[in-house]
């Protein structure tokens, strides 16, 4: 049940129309009624993917159905025309897909811009998530900020991969800060040493 409203196989009408091809039976011209289907599947009720076309034609005149199995040169000439018709609705969800993973590189971008200019203005309260080595990840509080020196406290724990940093957030800090140049935050972030900078404010 929970599948088949997640995948669903479906067809649409995309043509009813009359072709310019003779009926094989009767030899009438201008009789044969062509239509065409497109078979698709949809994901969580959004077209997805194309999955090839139906097609029949019947002739008005002698009522012979022919599938597309069974096609003239002719019908098939008419059959080639139509399926050229483009059908974009069928991407629909693969659109969708794609502006969403846009929206997400983007807002990645964002952020990783949002870190680069916070690790070149280091204020008391940013905390620096923070790779010491291998499976070694702690962080590193700015206490204060005196001319180029910039006060930094450790935190008392470390965690072994990188998910494990917001847990760290609740852990204490050790009390004694040591000092070090404005230029070094911005060395430990370009060597990807910092990871990322959490700020109290938005900023
Ligand atoms: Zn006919």
């Amino acid at each position: 049940m929970v599948v088949s409203l997640l995948i669903q196989l479906k067809k649409r009408l995309v043509a009813d129309t009359i072709v310019d091809a003779q009926c094989p039976k009767c030899n009438s011209i201008w009789t044969m009624r062509m239509v065409v289907y497109q078979k698709y599947a949809t994901l969580f009720f959004v077209p997805f993917m194309p999955n090839g076309k139906e097609a029949a034609a019947n002739c008005h005149n002698c009522n012979a159905v022919y599938d597309k199995t069974v096609f003239t040169e002719s019908l098939k000439q008419s059959y080639k025309e139509i399926k050229k018709l483009p059908s974009w609705w069928m991407y629909s969800g693969l659109a969708i897909i794609a502006a969403i993973l846009g929206l997400a590189i983007n807002t990645g971008i964002e952020e990783s811009r949002k870190t680069a200019r916070l690790v070149l203005t280091p204020v008391a309260g940013h905390i620096y998530d923070v790779k010491l080595e291998d499976k070694v990840f702690t962080l590193l509080k700015v206490t204060a900020v005196k001319g180029d020196s910039v006060y930094l406290v450790e935190n008392q724990f470390i965690a072994d991969d990188y998910s494990g940093f917001s847990g760290l957030h609740e852990k204490p800090f050790r009390s004694d800060a040591h000092a070090v140049p404005k230029k070094q935050i911005k060395d430990w972030y370009d060597s990807g040493v910092i990871r990322n900078v959490t700020t109290n404010e938005e900023e």
